[in-house]
């Protein structure tokens, strides 16, 4: 597979650092990003090159020559006119061959790529994008998805934002397909294309773009904070451990008591209150080498006292609440079940007694499938004895905290925490102190 970055574009907030250096070729522990960006894709198999360079310097091409020396075949495209963020596809049409890999020359990543077009492939999407929570949702572009992660709408930053949304922004990273390409084999000239308005919104339209959810790193490090932040994780190993080819270790987190105030159940999006240490722990998470990853029964559901529709509006405003915060979860599974028939309004197809509901370990297995996770390595935190029960059945860790269900041993009494403490916040002192 060929992969395309997109290296053209002038970098300006960085000019104290980068000199007249092209953004890419910035070092981040003493390797320009594009190099970490070229050893990560032929970690992947990825051999075959393209790298769209600017006019006015020759540091790309000074630096890697014909890639040989870094296992890849590279091939350059010098633009005359800058042609936005996809007019150089023109050129790439006539080198590229198949679905390619676009990449932009400024993020810092470590990716399983692999893994990235598999999930192209078994959607047969014109275009997938890499996506993932972030630390500011409510300043970045988001996608909103339907069913089966097809992206339905992206919205733009800058539009307004009456409903709750999603927390999954659009790293900047795609797989494209080759079909997309061949809209340029019958032009004569370039022309400037700017592939997000351009290619990838039309794609859209047409429901050929799916979202490929990651909890691998990808960040931009396109102002001075930002460029101290991912040097710092480069060093620390965070940023090489995320890559999906390797075991992934999760703190899986209830809902309900754990994130937000304990209050029989949630039916509604106006009864949902973030819990205070909710937000600043989480963001904790974030910044260690845990994912965070929310497990919880809503027999809400099959009951038919709320519907799927406000359960994903209940779990939309969670994730804008915490992302006010700069905290997010890496993800959330739900097992909208209930064994037990004989309730007004109840949903009959989901009065099943299914693998997910707690302490079945459904939902872990599928996480585990999702990111790679090594559930020995992983923990456990709820506010009840199902929560541990469920813990210990995955062989994971498990911590009871006290300030969620003031009824916590009414089921599965027996099982036994290895910590019991106050709140989230102090569960994630427990889990991260005993890894210093
Ligand atoms: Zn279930």
């Amino acid at each position: 597979m060929f992969a395309l970055i997109q290296a053209g574009g002038a970098g300006t907030r960085l000019k104290d650092i980068t000199g007249d250096l092209p953004k890419p070729m910035v070092p981040i522990a003493g390797k320009p990003i594009l190099q970490w960006q070229v050893e990560s894709l032929a970690r992947s198999g990825v051999y075959s090159i393209v790298i769209v360079c600017p006019k006015n310097s020759t540091a790309i091409q000074d630096h890697f020559k014909d890639g040989s020396a870094y296992g890849v075949k590279i091939q350059y495209i010098v633009e005359e006119e800058p042609l936005g963020t996809g007019g150089a596809l023109f050129y790439a049409a006539k080198i590229i061959k198949g679905d390619f890999l676009l990449l932009f020359g400024d993020l810092m990543l470590d990716v399983d790529f692999e893994r990235f077009y598999k999930f192209h492939k078994r959607n047969n999407a014109i275009i997938t994008t890499f996506a993932h929570p972030n630390s500011h949702p409510y300043d970045s572009d988001v996608l909103v998805t339907g069913a089966e992660n097809k992206v339905i709408h992206v919205l733009g930053k800058k539009e307004p934002r009456e409903d709750f949304y999603e927390n999954l922004t659009n790293a900047g990273l795609y797989v494209v397909s080759s079909m997309l390409l061949d809209t340029f084999v019958g032009m004569d000239e370039p022309i400037k294309i700017d592939f997000e308005k351009e290619l990838l919104a039309p794609s859209v339209a047409v429901g050929g773009v799916f979202a490929y959810r990651s909890s691998e790193y990808v960040k931009d490090c396109g102002t001075p904070d930002r460029y101290e932040a991912v040097g710092r994780d480069t060093v620390n190993g965070v940023v090489a451990s995320r890559n999906l080819s390797h075991p992934q270790k999760a703190i899986f987190l209830d809902r309900d008591g754990v994130l937000n105030v304990f209050g029989n159940f949630v039916t509604h999006h106006d009864m949902l209150k973030l819990k205070p240490d909710a937000g600043p722990a989480l963001k904790r998470i974030n910044e260690s080498q845990y994912l965070a990853i929310c497990i919880t029964n809503q027999p809400v559901v099959a009951r038919g006292e709320t519907s799927l529709e406000m359960l994903r509006e209940i779990h939309f405003k969670l994730e804008d609440l915490l992302g006010e915060q700069g905290a997010y979860l890496n993800d959330l599974y739900f097992c909208p079940h209930h064994p037990d028939a004989g309730y007004p309004g109840e949903v009959p197809e989901l009065k099943i007694d299914c693998d997910c509901r707690k302490p079945k370990i459904g939902m872990l297995l599928q996480a585990k499938r999702d990111y790679n996770i090594d559930l020995s390595a992983s923990w456990f935190v709820g506010d009840t004895h199902q929560d541990v029960q469920t813990g210990i059945n995955a062989g994971c860790r498990t911590i009871l905290i006290t300030s969620g269900d003031p009824e916590p041993a009414k089921k599965y009494a027996e099982a036994k925490p290895d910590y019991v403490c106050a709140d989230l916040a102090a569960a994630v002192d427990i889990i991260l102190g005993l890894q210093a």
